[in-house]
């Protein structure tokens, strides 16, 4: 699991692309709440409630790997919640270490 996290801290980093293999079927349901309301886009309200659960899950062991596409296409656009996402790896780093 730590494995997975540390690949994502790579492509938060942005080091080097890394493919990703998303399932659609995972994707679809966790999307599903948010894609209702934001067909591709989140605003940064958006995001933040979506950084908590990601949090909770990566916490808890779970496959985080569908999380990223949803994340990145905001943080990509958007500085503030960038930096609020990276302060969340650093703890989440340090939780699990
Ligand atoms: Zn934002």
């Amino acid at each position: 699991m730590s494995g997975l996290l540390d690949r994502f801290w790579v492509w938060f980093s942005g080091g080097r692309r890394t493919s990703f293999a998303v399932s659609p079927s995972s994707l679809a349901v966790l999307g599903r709440q948010i894609v209702s309301t934001q067909e591709v886009e989140f605003d940064c309200n958006d995001v933040y409630r979506l950084l908590d659960q990601f949090a909770e899950a990566v916490l808890q062991g779970e496959n985080v790997e569908p999380w990223m596409p949803l994340i990145r296409a905001h943080l990509e656009r958007c500085p503030d919640c960038r930096a609020e996402f990276e302060a969340l790896m650093r703890t989440l780093r340090t939780a699990k270490a």
